[in-house]
């Protein structure tokens, strides 16, 4: 049998794995397994030729029993309401995994952004607000951006829905630039929550950043900081790689020579400072590396590569980059994989900062933003240390994966619970 690639199924695969472990109310297990309310709309968008065209738009909100729903919007050709599902599904556990009062959604376009000028991106985005507006609100479900969309669109969109209720929303969507509402430190906030997962993890494991080889494959919002980020902490970064190709240097690459790179060939393929060689994206899961860190997209490590990893620690910044039956090989292989929606909720966790700020109209500055961050990481990061080890004295080894679903389907079945829903 071939391997499951769908990610709404891998989601509930995982969730009915601890349900199993952590032994869950079976009618709970039954509503966690599907979405509360799963949209598909068709927005009309003028288009620069004077038609116009019409653009399917997803927006899922899984479960609200822990609060409003909250998810980001992607907009890309190959979107799916299954994709779009399984992230509304790791949006639940991660906004309760940090313990912030949040449940999940996301929301998706199928659009081809980089085919279109700014004028029908706007048309596009301010339709989708006109389409689910009623759904949304400060109160209900909380967008944000996602993968190719911007907070240029977030003001947009939270112009629009503004005029729909006659009145200025800030609070209804996060990611917003800094004149609208926006929150200092929320543009690196993914991939800083990421490094302060790396450095307790190290702290974990008893290894030294310092010491440490990383490779990041992807190098778009998240991995990019990530590099900056890891080199901050002391470690050398020895390979990225994006859609392209990728690079590798012994020594260690420059970060800021490699994202000029970047913004100037639109890859980091063919960078050659300091001897870096080229490498493929397959090459670099494989590197004898100390960490990897997976900032693309999903299903890079399948069955058929998860043997050949030879990091010791795989810290998942994007969603869903490790298939289920990878994550059992590299369990069995004693590698650490640290699971999605603990080491990328950073970027959550900051757009729940820029909300209260929003609601209570009082800013504050980067430092405050970061120590704030800082304190919610390493708490989560800690509970699922203590479930791995809570588990291990009943004589059951699992997971770091399961120990954060457990900790975070705990809390949502327990509020939904003492709601009366089952
Ligand atoms: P992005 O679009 O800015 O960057 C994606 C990068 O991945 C690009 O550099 C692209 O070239 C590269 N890429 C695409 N296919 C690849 C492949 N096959 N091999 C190697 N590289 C490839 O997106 P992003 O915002 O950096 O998000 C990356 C991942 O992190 C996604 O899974 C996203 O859901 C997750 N994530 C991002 C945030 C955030 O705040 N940006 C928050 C949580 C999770």
């Amino acid at each position: 049998m071939s391997e499951e690639l769908n990610p709404f199924k891998i989601s509930q695969a995982q969730l009915d794995a601890a349900a199993e472990i952590m032994d869950l109310d079976k009618d709970a297990h039954a509503m966690l397994r599907e979405p509360m309310r799963s949209l598909t709309v068709n927005i009309p968008a003028k288009m620069r030729d004077g038609s116009t065209k019409l653009f399917t738009g997803f927006r899922v909100q899984y479960n609200d029993a822990r609060g409003p729903c909250k998810g980001g919007i992607r907009y890309h050709p190959e979107e799916s309401i299954d994709t779009v599902k399984a992230l509304a599904a790791w949006m639940t556990w991660k906004t309760s995994l940090a313990g912030i009062p949040y449940g999940g959604a996301k929301g998706g376009i199928i659009c081809d952004p980089k085919s279109m000028n700014e004028a029908e991106i706007e048309s596009v985005s301010r339709g989708y607000i006109r389409s689910i507006g009623r759904y949304l609100g400060p109160d209900r479900d909380i967008p944000a951006p996602d993968v190719y969309t911007t907070p240029q669109i977030m003001a947009w969109m939270m112009d629009e829905y503004s005029k729909m209720v006659g009145h200025n929303e800030f609070g209804l969507i996060t990611g917003k630039p800094l004149e609208v509402g926006g929150s200092e430190g929320r543009g690196d906030a993914t991939a800083k929550g990421g490094t302060f997962i790396l450095r307790e993890a190290a702290r974990a494991m008893k290894m030294d950043i310092k010491q440490m080889k990383i490779a990041i494959q992807g190098f778009g919002n998240a991995g990019m900081f990530a590099l900056q980020l890891s080199q901050e902490l002391g470690a050398k970064v020895v390979a990225v790689s994006d859609s392209k190709g990728g690079v590798y240097s012994e020594s260690g690459l420059d970060a800021v020579g490699l994202s000029d790179a970047k913004i100037k060939t639109g890859s980091v393929q063919g960078y050659s400072q300091g001897g870096a060689e080229q490498i493929t994206n397959e090459k670099l899961l494989e590197l004898n590396v100390d960490v990897l860190i997976p900032a693309a997209l999903e299903n890079q490590i399948t069955h058929a590569n998860a043997d050949s990893i030879k990091a010791k620690l795989v810290l998942e910044l994007a969603n869903g980059p490790v298939t289920p039956e990878a994550d059992a090989i590299l369990f069995e292989k004693g590698v650490v994989d640290l699971p999605d929606f603990l080491v990328n909720s950073g970027g959550v966790i900051v757009s729940y900062f820029e909300w209260v700020q929003n609601i209570g109209g009082y800013y504050w500055d980067r430092d405050d933003v970061y120590a704030k961050l800082d304190r919610i990481m390493t708490r989560s990061f800690k509970s699922v240390a203590d479930t791995q080890a809570e588990y291990a004295a009943k004589g059951k080894k699992i997971s770091p994966r399961m120990a954060a679903y457990i900790v975070a389907v705990s809390r949502v079945a327990a509020a939904m619970k003492v709601r009366g829903w089952y």
